[in-house]
């Protein structure tokens, strides 16, 4: 039950434009195969130390280990092994712990999150990375993921099921309205950026349950980062519902890239489903984006209502694929820790997969990260509202490298540089 994000065709296209992308940068340290076991160690703050512990922990289990820790029953459909990876050939792809490569910055730079003059959102998926964006005077809006903060569905026991998972529910609803709390009280505006996949089964608060209950906490993000049709339809019934009637006209909705909108019709449509802004889309050219804004700005000419506003991603290692089947779990042992893995193709391309495991979903990362704070002009003509820096395996180091405007060696320009002359 895997899904691609892209289109085969437009993988490919990833992969050739990044390495024309890469000859831009005529010292390349694509070749830099060396990892660096030192930075692991010391630079690396508590989560990645722990991911990374139990990543190892995972992969011994996972091979042959003879834990007798606590194990999931995987259901019929997750014995199958699962469609992760991409070519469907598995014999010449490998799942690794995930080490993280100390990156190269080239000599140019781009522009600093301080120097855009426009609003900055940033994503985060980790501690280390809230910690760096935190402080951060460029930021001025951060969406936490909601599959990747809160409490992870541990320690059970004591009193009976149900009143440890309503405790369960209250301890979660009460971590995410620590953070927002705390990123209010720096002045910046906090986003919630929710799960890629829910399903029924899902332990814990659904996302619906979850913004009801940081409303009546009085600790409601600011925004929303809505990531498929399921969770507009979610907030539109939680809007009228009582609950959501009080808190949720105040909580700004803002579509990310994965609700394609890539004309004015589908744009309406998107409208319809309550989106106040919208990203832009990801698969577009440069131009395509401009004719997009153009003919958007048309029609809310004529239709006579507001130009709906756009945020603008400018950093990121994009999605290549969700797979609602976990890794872990594939091997009947997943301990629902969230971690990185990598899984080395074919071409001995490092690809970082994430395991969403607090609601067990994997997201397959391209290896190079999706970078255009370089192109101040073509951004701006853009006219975005917003500029978005969307984190996941970056280090707080290298969290705070980027936003300084920092050009690391290896990127991408996705699509965006086709039919710029
Ligand atoms: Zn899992």
């Amino acid at each position: 039950m895997a899904r691609r994000d892209n289109s085969p065709k437009q993988n490919k296209g990833n992969v050739r434009k990044s390495d024309s992308v890469r000859k831009d940068f005529a010292d390349n340290a694509y070749s830099n195969g060396k990892r660096s076991g030192k930075k692991e160690d010391t630079g690396r703050a508590k989560s990645a130390k722990r991911s990374a512990a139990r990543g190892t922990e995972g992969k011994k289990r996972a091979f042959g280990g003879s834990d007798s820790g606590k194990r999931q029953e995987a259901s019929d459909f997750h014995k199958k092994r699962s469609g992760v990876v991409p070519s469907g050939n598995r014999n010449d792809s490998t799942v690794k712990k995930y080490i993280p490569r100390e990156k190269r910055y080239a000599t140019e730079t781009g522009l600093s999150a301080g120097d855009w003059n426009l609003r900055v959102s940033v994503s985060v998926e980790t501690e280390e990375q809230l910690d760096a964006v935190l402080h951060h005077e460029g930021v001025n809006l951060i969406y936490i993921d909601e599959a990747c903060f809160g409490i992870r569905e541990t320690a059970k026991g004591g009193s009976s099921a149900e009143s440890s998972a309503v405790k369960g529910d209250d301890a979660e609803s009460e971590a995410f309205a620590k953070i927002i709390e705390n990123i209010h009280k720096v002045g910046k505006k906090a986003g919630l950026r929710l799960r890629r996949i829910e399903r029924d089964t899902d332990s814990g608060l659904d996302s619906a349950n979850l913004i009801k209950k940081l409303i009546d906490r009085d600790a409601a993000p600011d925004a929303l980062l809505i990531r498929s049709f399921d969770e507009a339809m979610m907030v539109s019934e939680l809007e009228n519902s009582e609950t959501g009637n009080k808190g949720l006209n105040h909580i700004g909705r803002i579509f990310d890239y994965t609700c394609y909108g890539y004309n004015k019709e589908a744009v309406s449509m998107l409208r319809d489903l309550g989106a106040e802004k919208l990203t832009y889309p990801i698969e577009l050219t440069y131009r395509e984006c401009l004719n997009l804004r153009a003919s958007v700005r048309a029609a809310s000419e004529e239709g006579d209502t507001s130009e709906i506003p756009y945020e603008m991603l400018v950093y990121g290692h994009l999605p290549m694929m969700v797979s609602a089947n976990c890794i872990q779990r594939t091997s009947d042992r997943c301990d629902h820790q969230n971690r990185f893995l990598v899984l080395r193709d074919r071409m001995q391309k490092n690809m970082p997969v994430r395991c969403y495991c607090k609601y067990c979903y994997n997201q397959i990362f391209n290896a190079e990260p999706l970078l255009l704070y370089d192109l101040e002009d073509e951004i701006r003509r853009l006219e975005p509202e917003s500029v978005r820096y969307d984190f996941s395996v970056e280090s707080g180091e290298e969290v705070l490298k980027i936003l300084s405007g920092a050009i690391p060696e290896n990127m991408t320009r996705g699509h965006f540089r086709h039919g710029i002359e």
